[in-house]
């Protein structure tokens, strides 16, 4: 069965290590929204070129481009035994946009990493950079190291993870996230994942939540067909 999933979670909740790990170990890509808008327009797509005028106007890229590049990528033929999107869909209009892509396709499977705000802001008031080669520490317990293990360099923090910033995205996060998990959320495929565990436990609980909802689907078509 392809495993076309979604995964949400808010900033440091480990959305992006998780992903990529299911990524290789389900051979599948892992797209995220970033990649494909500065690869659409680094080619020079048609897509890519309208995202670029708009994003050198200082202007946020309007739902149809994003969806536009989101289904030009989606219909790769390595995404046709399934895919993880990272990043999108974030507004409802785009997720709804998303289903109608999908058509005829395996069911969508959506998981949402949840953790308490309080753990965040540890976690990211913890981590620190590389100034030099920009490898991140420090998400894990315990004291932050001070210069980097593979160069040397001294190790920062970065200015988008102090506290006062850190809240601000993690409110931008639930203003934007909370339409979408509402939207999904009476879906049998949808499942909500504890993040606040160990990287194991994480991976393996995100595994069978996939298989569950996997399950369900399967449930679901036997009931309709
Ligand atoms: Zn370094």
């Amino acid at each position: 069965m392809a495993l076309n999933l979604v995964m949400f979670g808010p900033p440091g909740a480990g959305k992006g290590t998780q992903a990529s790990q299911l990524a290789e170990s389900r051979q599948v890509p892992q797209i995220s929204t970033g990649d494909i808008l500065r690869e659409a327009v680094q080619a020079g797509t048609d897509l890519g070129r309208q995202a670029k005028a708009v994003m050198d106007k200082g202007e946020l890229v309007s739902d149809e481009i994003i969806v536009g590049i989101a289904r030009e990528r989606l219909s790769r033929s390595d995404a046709r035994d399934g895919f993880i999107l990272d990043g999108f869909p974030r507004t409802v209009a785009q997720a709804v946009a998303l289903d109608e892509i999908l058509t005829g396709r395996e069911a969508l499977i959506v998981v949402e990493l949840s953790v308490p705000d309080d753990e965040l802001i540890q976690r990211l008031s913890r981590r620190r950079v590389c100034g030099q080669c920009g490898a991140t520490y420090g998400a894990a317990d315990g004291e932050s190291p001070v210069s980097c293990a593979s160069c040397g360099g001294a190790l920062v923090q970065r200015s988008d993870d102090r506290e006062e910033v850190v809240r601000e995205r993690l409110r931008v996060y639930r203003e934007q996230t909370e339409p979408l998990v509402a939207f999904y959320q009476d879906r049998p495929t949808f499942r909500s994942v504890d993040g606040n565990q160990s990287l194991d436990a994480v991976q393996t609980a995100i595994g069978l939540a996939i298989e569950a909802a996997a399950d369900a689907a399967r449930g679901q078509s036997a009931t309709i067909g």
